[in-house]
């Protein structure tokens, strides 16, 4: 399912499925091998199985780096 041709790319980034916040992470390194896929939200604390995905174009997640980014 990998659309081409476009010249935009989007990025599937996860989100909260309660705050809609981006500030969310696997709970544990071993989540999705041994056990289900597990998130928490660090702004309001949900902790489940379910995420939700939206899809954004990349120019808006890099969009304030601007072209002079080799001051690491
Ligand atoms: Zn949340």
């Amino acid at each position: 399912m990998v659309e081409v041709g476009k010249s935009k790319k989007t990025i599937r980034i996860t989100v909260c499925p309660v705050c809609g916040s981006t500030n969310i992470r696997k709970v544990s390194p071993f989540s999705g091998w041994l056990l289900p896929e597990e998130y928490v939200c660090l702004d309001c604390g949900y902790r489940g199985p379910i995420v939700a995905e939206i899809e954004v174009d990349e120019d808006e997640i890099e969009g304030d780096r601007g072209p002079d980014r080799d001051d690491i």
